[in-house]
C-alpha cells in the first residue's frame, strides 16, 4: 500500500521535497496555512507591478539547483538579472559590488514560480489556510490536528519545513512521549534568527543607475539592502520605478511595531539619502512586509535531525541545511524528500 506523508509548509523547502518524492510509492498532502506558496520566497501584485519582497532571487551557487532551475523545471519567464549588485557602507558611500557575472534568477511572474512549477511537476495536494498546530505520535506514524483541532488524518511519515522557531513551537506542542522530542525542542529552539522589515516604494518614474541593487556591507546603516524591481522583465511597466528596501536587523527590531506608513517614511529617507535623489522621498504608493523570521543564523545539529527518521518525523529548511538562502532550502528538502523515499 502506497505511504501517506504529510509535508508541513509549502516554501522552497517542502516543495523540493514533494518534488523529490514525486515517483516514490506515496500520495503526498502538504500543509499551508497561507493563501500561496513559496513562503518567503514571496511576490505580490499591485497596480500592474509584481515584485518579491522576501527573497530577492535565487543564485547558481547550488549544482543541482542551477540545473533543476535552467533545465529540470519549465524555463519560461525565468529571469536572469543582469545588472550587478554593488555595496555601501554607513556613511552611504557608493562602490562596485563583488558578484557582477554571478546569475540570480526569478521569474517574470515572480519568484513565487519556483515553488509554483516544482509542485507542478507531482501529483501532492497542495492544502492551503491549514495551519498545523498539533502532531501526535500514532501507531507508527503521526496524526496531524489544525489549530480549529480538526483532525486531518494518520501518515505514515511527516515532515516539518516551517522556520526554527515555529518548528520549535510544534515540537513543543506534539504529543509524542520520546525523550528524544525534547532533545530535538531544545536543539531548534536555540537557532538565532535576523528580523527584517521590507519596505516597497514605487514612483512614477524611471532611475538611470547601473546597478541592480545595493548591499549594505559593514551592518552599520538603517538600509541592509534596496533593489530596483525594474531590472527584472515583466515587474514593473515602462516609466516606473519600484525600490525593496530591507531594512537592517537592529533598526527592524527596534521598529517591528511602528505603523506602516512611519516604517515607509524613514525608509524613503534613508534611500532617498543613499540614491542622492531627493525626488525618492516622496513615493507614490508603499507596501510593507514584517519578517519576523527572515534568516537563520546558524544551522541546527544534523545528528539529533537524523535520529528523529527513525521515528517517521524528518525536518527541511534553510536552518537544516546551514545556510539562508533559497538554493540551500530547495537542496535539503530535495534530499529529505529522497531520504523519505528511501526509508523502508
Ligand atoms: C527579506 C528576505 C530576503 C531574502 N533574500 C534572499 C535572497 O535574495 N536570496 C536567497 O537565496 N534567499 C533569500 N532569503 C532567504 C530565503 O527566503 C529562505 O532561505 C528560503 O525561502 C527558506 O525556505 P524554507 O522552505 O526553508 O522556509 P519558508 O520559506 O519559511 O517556508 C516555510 C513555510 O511553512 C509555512 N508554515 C509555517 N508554520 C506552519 C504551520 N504551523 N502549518 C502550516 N504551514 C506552516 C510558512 O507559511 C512557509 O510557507 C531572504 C529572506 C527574507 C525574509
Amino acid at each position: 500500500m502506497a505511504d501517506d506523508i504529510a509535508i508541513v509548509g509549502a516554501g522552497a523547502a517542502g516543495a523540493g521535497a514533494a518534488y523529490a518524492l514525486a515517483d516514490a510509492d506515496a500520495s503526498v498532502t502538504v500543509f499551508e496555512k497561507s493563501g500561496g506558496v513559496c513562503g518567503r520566497a514571496a511576490t505580490r501584485r499591485r497596480e500592474g507591478c509584481r515584485y518579491d519582497h522576501g527573497a530577492n532571487y535565487v543564485k547558481a551557487d547550488d549544482e543541482r539547483v542551477t540545473e533543476l532551475v535552467t533545465d529540470g523545471l519549465d524555463t519560461e519567464g525565468l529571469v536572469d538579472i543582469a545588472e550587478p549588485v554593488w555595496v555601501f557602507d554607513a556613511d552611504g558611500e557608493i562602490s562596485e559590488g563583488r558578484d557582477a557575472d554571478d546569475h540570480k534568477w526569478t521569474y517574470e511572474t515572480g519568484i513565487t514560480q519556483l515553488a509554483k512549477r516544482l509542485f507542478g511537476a507531482t501529483d501532492a495536494s497542495v492544502e492551503n489556510g491549514v495551519r498545523i498546530s498539533e502532531p501526535v505520535r500514532e501507531n507508527d506514524g503521526w496524526r496531524l490536528y489544525d489549530t480549529d483541532h480538526e483532525d486531518l488524518g494518520h501518515f505514515d511519515a511527516v515532515l516539518l519545513t516551517p522556520p526554527a522557531p515555529q518548528t520549535a513551537d510544534l515540537l513543543g506542542s506534539a504529543n509524542w512521549e520520546h525523550r528524544l522530542c525534547r532533545e530535538l525542542r531544545e536543539a531548534v529552539a536555540v537557532i538565532p534568527y535576523r528580523t527584517i522589515v521590507s519596505a516597497v516604494l514605487h514612483y512614477p518614474f524611471e532611475l538611470d543607475q547601473p546597478y541592480y541593487a545595493l548591499v549594505n556591507t559593514d551592518d552599520d546603516h538603517d538600509v541592509g539592502w534596496v533593489s530596483r524591481e525594474e531590472c527584472k522583465d515583466g515587474h514593473v511597466p515602462d516609466g516606473e520605478s519600484l525600490l525593496i528596501a530591507q531594512m537592517s536587523p537592529d533598526w527592524s527590531v527596534d521598529h517591528y511595531d511602528d505603523a506602516d506608513g512611519a516604517i515607509t517614511a524613514t525608509a524613503a529617507e534613508r534611500v532617498a539619502e543613499l540614491l542622492d535623489d531627493e525626488r525618492l522621498a516622496d513615493p507614490d504608493w508603499t507596501d510593507t512586509q514584517h519578517w519576523r523570521y527572515a534568516l537563520a543564523d546558524d544551522g541546527v545539529d544534523a545528528g539529533t535531525v537524523d535520529r528523529a527518521a527513525e521515528h517517521g518525523l524528518y525536518l527541511a529548511g534553510d536552518w537544516v541545511a546551514g545556510e539562508a538562502r533559497v538554493h540551500a532550502a530547495l537542496r535539503n528538502g530535495l534530499e529529505t524528500g529522497e531520504r523519505i523515499t528511501d526509508r523502508r
